[in-house]
């Protein structure tokens, strides 16, 4: 992957500006500041390599060189979307299980709030943050980290992980990474729209891992705060389950409860 593969890969996409790093901090950090600067929607920075990436609240994603797929899109949204910040999150999730599921024929799945599963496995993350203009919003930045080669899987991770390739070892153990970012953000276009009309949490709820089982939610210090089992996802973005009508996005964490 290197900026000329993905200029041609991405060519045909209605992109803003793009931006590529052999190595970074966090692909989010750059975003941010870049969208403090004023720049297009739908611009991306990609990286091969991050030191610092983040998962939510400062938690530590890993993005290991020539492993993965790590990019943030800056986005500004129209006023309409602006109503539905809450389902970002849920429509980069959906344009990656779009893709897994239209061109590798792998059945994907939600993690409420913020993770991509297949097979039950966490495949990739992802963080949505803005920036400010006092009360209100002047850009998202919406990040992806992808597991896609075997040696982008951390080792001591506190929910199981996989990758691409230890999924689909004769598709993915090639060069793939600028074809399937193409198709991501190709998901990501068509998907768009639906946030907007606001009922983009349809398609997130048909998606969600776990539903109809029973989970307990965590807060950051590990204390079991709901527990209950999951209903569907609510047009906000929030989970309900049959104890509770929503549980918003915060520092919660979902885990299974095995019967
Ligand atoms: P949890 O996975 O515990 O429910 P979360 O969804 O909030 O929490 P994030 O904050 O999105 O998790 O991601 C950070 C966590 O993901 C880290 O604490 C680490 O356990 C795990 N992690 C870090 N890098 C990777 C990776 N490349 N693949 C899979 N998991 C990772």
């Amino acid at each position: 992957m290197n900026k000329k593969t993905l200029t041609a890969a991405l060519k045909n996409l209605p992109l803003g500006r793009l931006r590529y790093y052999e190595k970074i901090g966090s692909t989010n950090d750059m975003a941010l500041s870049w969208g403090n600067e004023g720049e297009r929607d739908f611009s991306i920075v990609i990286a091969n390599e991050q030191l610092t990436g983040r998962g939510r609240n400062g938690r530590i994603w890993q993005t290991p060189p020539d492993s993965a797929l790590a990019f943030s899109l800056l986005l500004i949204p129209n006023i309409r979307e602006e109503k539905n910040i809450s389902l970002f999150t849920g429509l980069g999730a959906l344009a990656l299980v779009d893709t897994l599921r239209q061109h590798y024929a792998l059945d994907a799945k939600i993690k409420w709030p913020n993770d991509v599963l297949v097979n039950g496995e966490k495949l990739a993350g992802i963080l949505v943050e803005a920036n400010w203009q006092g009360d209100k919003i002047k850009n998202i930045v919406l990040g992806m980290g992808v597991n896609v080669y075997k040696n982008s899987v951390p080792n001591n991770v506190l929910f199981p992980a996989t990758s691409l390739e230890e999924l689909k070892p004769d598709k993915f153990s090639k060069p793939i990474r600028s074809l399937l970012l193409s198709q991501i953000l190709e998901s990501f276009a068509k998907r768009r729209p639906s946030l907007e009309r606001g009922d983009l949490h349809n398609a997130w709820d048909k998606n969600l891992a776990f539903k109809g089982t029973q989970v307990q939610i965590h807060a950051r210090d590990g204390q079991v705060i709901q527990e209950g089992k999951i209903l569907g996802v609510n047009q906000d973005g929030s989970l309900r389950l049959d104890t509770h009508p929503a549980i918003y996005f915060g520092d919660v964490h979902l885990r299974p409860i095995k019967v």
